[in-house]
């Protein structure tokens, strides 16, 4: 049997219900300024179930996810991937500049 649902998709940060159950990120310390684009939230919602708040998250392209931008010449710290001892990928910061960091596309990520 179906569960209800009432799926609204977003074209991007200006959705209605693109920032619904999305929290804020913490700012980390290295980092001068909110991002104007996701307002600090490091992504929306591209779409929201508002019955069950089942949804996919677009992270943001203009921070890559960490909700706060640098503004200075200081080096960035992005999200990547990299193979660990154990033979199993892991999670690291790679440090690049401003201007890397902007030229990252994160891709799409669902959840
Ligand atoms: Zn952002």
């Amino acid at each position: 049997m179906p569960h209800a649902s009432n799926i609204v998709y977003c074209d991007g940060p200006d959705c209605p219900h693109a920032f619904d159950m999305v929290g804020l990120q913490p700012r980390n310390g290295a980092l001068d300024a909110l991002c104007p684009r996701c307002h600090g939230h490091g992504g929306w919602n591209a779409q929201i179930d508002l019955v069950t708040f089942r949804c996919r998250r677009a992270i943001c392209d203009r921070c890559n996810g960490a909700g706060w931008v640098e503004t200075g010449d200081d080096p960035v710290a992005v999200p990547d991937i990299e193979m660990g001892p154990g033979g199993n990928p892991r999670w690291v910061l790679r440090y690049v500049s401003k201007e890397e960091a902007e030229a990252i596309d994160p891709g799409p990520l669902s959840g």
